[in-house]
Order: structure tokens, then C-alpha cells, then sequence
């Protein structure tokens, strides 16, 4: 097809999701889904919403979930635009605001897709390495990029900014402050998140997802929040009918069962704790995590082996093929059987009982990273 595509389109690789195996029996903790089920409200909402009304296109400006999001989250309706997943809202935003050889800034390592979509615009990518404790790297305060990305928690590091951070940032860029708050429900703290902030930053944009504590990734629905005018701009870019009736009614039943996701939280919650505290037993350091996920990392090795042996014993972890990453592993919290299950293989993978015995001194040898 070399000659039809767009010079920037024809060379990217394009974004690599973590792996859907739909085999039995495999303990799933690659991409960050939740292990417990969405609200049975949800479900009967879905099911009811099962009828011949599917011929009919759904609302174009999915008005009941907005009004339903606008009064649990305490802003107005026109502050809010609803997504097919937060994916799509950043896709939305990057067609919005960044045109060829516009700089897109971000502190790194974080969410990936946000690379590729820069080289669909054609943009220009300007990162700054995170500090050692994930702590916001001070250059990022200086740089007048068209848009500039925090994922908070981050992703892979699980780790949090503060609001005072978050604040002074919007108030130093000159561009669009997009804070990515996918995984901002299963914070340690409460008050953790953005969203406050929109009333009196008008460069700020909030991303939240369904896909995580709402436990409804297969359903596809984000939802960005912003100052009215922002929110406005961004209706004209997205496709008309852009949240089906299906995601539609589904987000908006899940909000009317709050104490459902809620409780899920205090379970991931937990269970992130026994998983940090095992992990680091074992050797790994363990960033504090604010998602539900953990990165465990064992400094300098390169941790492919333990992730290919877990993998045989069908346990799927993210492994980042990428040097900053090679000696980490992002692992999504489980139930609590999921996360004893993963715990004793890594004991065994480590003590050398499993196949192929993982030796970190030797891994450390001439790795890239
Ligand atoms: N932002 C971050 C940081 C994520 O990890 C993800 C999930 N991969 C998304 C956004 C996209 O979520 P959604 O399912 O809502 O598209």
C-alpha cells in the first residue's frame, strides 16, 4: 500500500493493546480491567434496553447520561462530553487542539496511545522523564506545548500528583491541561481528583472511564469534563452519534449504583495492599499505587523471562518491551484468590521451582535498559 498513506501514518507502528486471550482458566491481569462484575442494575438496564428501539439512533449528545453524570459529579451538563471509552476523548481533544508540528508535552513513562495519536496529527512529541519518585519533572512547568498530557494516577506507575501540582501546571502552560483520571477512583485519598479545578481553570479537560472502577470496559464509555466553551468546541469534532444506546443506558445506570462501584474499590483496594506488601517481599520495589495496578520493578534485570514464565502458567502481567521499562512489570489487581495465585508462582519462578528459573543478577547483564 506504500505510496497512499500519509508519510507519518505509513511509518508508525501503531498503538499495541495488551493481550485479549479469551482461553479458559487464564488469570488476566494485563489490562487493567476490574475483577468484579458491573452493578446487576446495569445488566437489567441493559437487557431492558434490549428491544426494537435499537433501530433508531441513540441521543447524539447522550443528554440522559450527561444530566445523570452532571448531578453526581456537581458540574452542569454543558461541561461534560460522553465518549465511546476516554480513547476516543483523546482522540476528540488531539483532532481538536494539535496540528501538524504542534508540540504535545507529557512527563514519561505514561500511557502510551498518547504517542501514536501525536503521530496521527503529525505532531511533535516532548517528554520529560518523571524524577525517580514520579514526582513532576519541573521542566514540564516551562514548556508551551498546544496540549499537554498528566495521566494522574499514572499508568504504568500507578503513582499520584497533587492538586496543588495539577493547579500551578494549568496556570504556567500556555495550552490545554489534559488530566487523564482513568484510574482516579481507586486513589488512596480522597479529594484526589481534578475535577473541582474545571470551574476556574479554563485550559483544564478531565478525562474519567467506565472501563475501570465501573467495571464496564467492554462497554466503551469515557466521558471528559471541562470549562463550557472547551466542551462546546469539542461537540463539533466528534462523530454524531458517537455513544451507542447500549453504552448510553449502561454508564447511566451504573452511576445511579454508586455504592456498587464503591465497594469494589475497597476490595481492589485491599487486595493492592497484600499484593505491594507480597511483591516487595519477594524482591521487587513497588511504586505506591494509587490505580489498580502495581509496578514492580527489580532494578536493572530484565524482567521478559519471569513474564514469559508466568505466561506458561497462564498468567498474563504487561511486560513494556521499551528500555526505560524492561525491568518492571505492570500487574493489575485481582480478586483475592488471583492475587495468592500469582504470588506463589513468582515465589517459585524466583526460587528457580518453576520451568525456567529466573536469575536477576544474569538478566542484568547487558541489558539496554
Ligand atoms: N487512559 C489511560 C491512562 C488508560 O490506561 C486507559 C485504558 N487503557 C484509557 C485512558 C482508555 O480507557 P477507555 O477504556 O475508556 O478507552
Amino acid at each position: 500500500m506504500a505510496g497512499y498513506f500519509r508519510p507519518n501514518i505509513e511509518a508508525m507502528t501503531g498503538y499495541v493493546p495488551g493481550e485479549q486471550l479469551a482461553q479458559p482458566g487464564i488469570i488476566k491481569l494485563n489490562t487493567n480491567e476490574n475483577p468484579y462484575p458491573p452493578s446487576p442494575r446495569v445488566l437489567s438496564a441493559i437487557r431492558a434496553a434490549l428491544n426494537a428501539s435499537l433501530r433508531l439512533y441513540p441521543e447524539p449528545l447522550s443528554d440522559t447520561l450527561r444530566s445523570a453524570a452532571a448531578s453526581v459529579y456537581g458540574v452542569r451538563r454543558e461541561n461534560i462530553l460522553a465518549g465511546n471509552g476516554s480513547d476516543e476523548l483523546l482522540s476528540i481533544i488531539m483532532r481538536c487542539f494539535v496540528g501538524p508540528a504542534d508540540r504535545v508535552a507529557m512527563p514519561v513513562p505514561t500511557y502510551s496511545l498518547y504517542d501514536t495519536l501525536i503521530t496521527i496529527q503529525d505532531g511533535q512529541r516532548v517528554t520529560f522523564d518523571y524524577a525517580p519518585d514520579f514526582s513532576l519533572p519541573e521542566q514540564l512547568f516551562c514548556e508551551k506545548a498546544a496540549v499537554t498530557f498528566l495521566c494522574n494516577p499514572n499508568s504504568p506507575s500507578g503513582t499520584l500528583v497533587g492538586l496543588e501540582q495539577i493547579d500551578k501546571l494549568a496556570r504556567s502552560i500556555s495550552g490545554i491541561l489534559v488530566v487523564d483520571e482513568a484510574y482516579v477512583d481507586f486513589a488512596e485519598s480522597e479529594g484526589a481528583s481534578a475535577l473541582p479545578l474545571i470551574a476556574r481553570l479554563p485550559n483544564l479537560i478531565v478525562l474519567r472511564t467506565f472501563s475501570k472502577s465501573f467495571s464496564l470496559a467492554g462497554m466503551r464509555i469515557g466521558l471528559a469534563f471541562g470549562a463550557e466553551e472547551v466542551i462546546a468546541g469539542m461537540y463539533k469534532v466528534k462523530d454524531s452519534y458517537n455513544l451507542n444506546r447500549l453504552s448510553a443506558v449502561a454508564a447511566t445506570a451504573a452511576l445511579n449504583d454508586l455504592p456498587w462501584m464503591t465497594r469494589n474499590v475497597r476490595r481492589v483496594q485491599k487486595a493492592r495492599s497484600r499484593l505491594s506488601a507480597g511483591l516487595r517481599e519477594l524482591g521487587y520495589q513497588v511504586f505506591p499505587s494509587h490505580a489498580n495496578f502495581v509496578l514492580a520493578k527489580i532494578n536493572g534485570s530484565n524482567l521478559a523471562p519471569v513474564y514469559e514464565a508466568l505466561k506458561a502458567q497462564k498468567m498474563l502481567v504487561r511486560y513494556f518491551d521499551v528500555p526505560e521499562l524492561r525491568d518492571s512489570l505492570r500487574i493489575s489487581v485481582g480478586t483475592p484468590a488471583e492475587v495468592s495465585r500469582l504470588l506463589e508462582a513468582l515465589q517459585q519462578i524466583h526460587e528457580g521451582r518453576a520451568a525456567e528459573p529466573f536469575d536477576a543478577a544474569a538478566q542484568g547483564k547487558g541489558d539496554p535498559a
